[in-house]
C-alpha cells in the first residue's frame, strides 16, 4: 500500500500547472487526491510527477455569469453542497453533492477530479449529463468545450486528453424547473449502486415540456436513457406515464454486474430509481 516513487510540484496558477504537465510525460493532476492516491497506493498507476492544482484559487468558484452557472473544476463537493446560489437556481447540484461519501470526502474531493476520474459509480456524472453541462478543457494549445454526452468515453475514461486540465463546468440557465437526485448507496463504499438525476421542465403543474435524465452506477459510464426522456416529453406526468417511461431505463444498455448487484438486478434498480427520481422532482416542484 505504498506508492511507487514520484515527484511533486505545487502549481500556483493554471499556466504553471499546464507548463508542468507539458514537461513530464505521464504526469498527473492532483486535486483532492481521493481517487488518485488510492490508485497509486495500489500501484494501478505510477505517475512520475504529480502536479497539485489544489491551491489555484481561480479554479475554485461557483458563480452565475452570461446566463450560465459556472463551477471551477477544483471546487469541492462541500462548496457545491452548501452553495446558496445553487440551492436557489439548480438544486440538483447541491443535492447530488450531499450524496457523495462522508464529510471528509466532501471537504476534500473536487467536482473536476470526480468527473475526470469517471468512476462508473461516481455521483456527479449522472447530474452532469442530466443538466446537459458543458465542460471546458484547457491545454497549452488553448481551450475547448466538450458536451457532457461526449465527455464520458468509457470506464474511467473521458475525453480529456493528456496535457489538458478540466477547468470549468458550465450549465445553461434555466436548468429545469423540477430536479432531483436519488441513489442506492453501496452499503460498504457509499458509492452509487445506481444513482439517477432527473431534470424536468414543467408547464403548469405536471405537463412535461422537456426531460433529461442521467443514470450512473449501472453501466461503464453514465448515460441518458433516451427512451425514458422521449416517453415523458409532452406527457402529463401521472403515475401510469411515469411507470411506463421508467421501464425503459435500461434499454440498450450493457449493464454492469458484480458480487453485490447482478446485471439484471442493476437493470431493475435503474427502472425503480428512475421512477423515484421523477416522482421526487415532481414533488419538489409542487
Ligand atoms: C472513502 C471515500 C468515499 C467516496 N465516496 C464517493 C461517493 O459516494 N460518490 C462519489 O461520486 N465519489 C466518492 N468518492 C470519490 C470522491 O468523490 C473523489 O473526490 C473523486 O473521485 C475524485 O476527486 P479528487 O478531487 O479527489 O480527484 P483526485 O483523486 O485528485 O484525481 C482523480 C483523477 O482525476 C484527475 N484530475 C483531477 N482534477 C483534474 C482536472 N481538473 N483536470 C484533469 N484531470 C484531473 C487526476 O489526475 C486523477 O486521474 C469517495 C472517495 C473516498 C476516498
Amino acid at each position: 500500500m505504498i506508492p511507487a516513487q514520484f515527484d511533486y510540484a505545487r502549481a500556483n496558477t493554471l499556466d504553471e500547472a499546464l507548463s508542468l504537465l507539458a514537461q513530464t510525460e505521464d504526469a498527473k493532476i492532483l486535486a483532492g487526491g481521493h481517487s488518485l492516491i488510492p490508485a497509486m497506493k495500489l500501484r494501478l498507476i505510477q505517475p512520475p510527477l504529480l502536479v497539485d492544482i489544489g491551491r489555484i484559487k481561480d479554479l475554485s468558484y461557483v458563480r452565475e455569469a452570461d446566463g450560465q452557472i459556472q463551477i471551477g473544476a477544483a471546487t469541492t463537493h462541500y462548496q457545491i453542497e452548501s452553495s446558496e446560489l445553487l440551492k436557489k437556481i439548480c438544486p440538483l447540484l447541491p443535492e447530488c453533492a450531499g450524496h457523495i461519501g462522508d464529510v471528509q470526502v466532501r471537504n476534500r474531493g473536487t467536482i473536476g477530479g470526480s468527473l475526470a476520474h469517471a468512476d462508473p459509480a461516481g455521483d456527479w456524472p449522472a447530474a452532469i449529463v442530466a443538466l446537459n453541462a458543458e465542460l471546458v478543457a484547457v491545454s497549452k494549445q488553448g481551450e475547448r468545450v466538450i458536451k457532457a454526452d461526449d465527455f464520458f468515453v468509457d470506464l474511467l475514461t473521458t475525453a480529456v486528453e493528456p496535457g489538458e486540465i478540466l477547468r470549468e463546468i458550465r450549465i445553461s440557465k434555466p436548468a429545469g424547473t423540477a430536479q432531483a437526485y436519488v441513489k442506492m448507496h453501496h452499503p460498504a463504499s457509499g458509492f452509487a449502486v445506481v444513482g439517477v438525476a432527473a431534470n424536468l421542465s414543467l408547464n403548469g403543474g405536471s405537463l412535461c415540456a422537456g426531460a433529461s435524465i442521467g443514470i450512473t452506477g449501472v453501466a461503464a459510464k453514465a448515460y441518458r436513457p433516451t427512451a425514458v426522456e422521449s416517453s415523458l416529453h409532452g406527457a402529463t406526468l401521472d403515475e401510469q406515464t411515469i411507470n411506463a417511461a421508467a421501464a425503459h431505463a435500461g434499454d440498450g444498455i450493457d449493464t454492469n454486474g458484480d458480487l453485490f448487484a447482478s446485471a439484471d438486478y442493476r437493470r431493475h434498480l435503474a427502472q425503480v430509481y428512475t421512477r423515484r427520481a421523477i416522482e421526487a422532482a415532481l414533488a419538489r416542484a409542487a
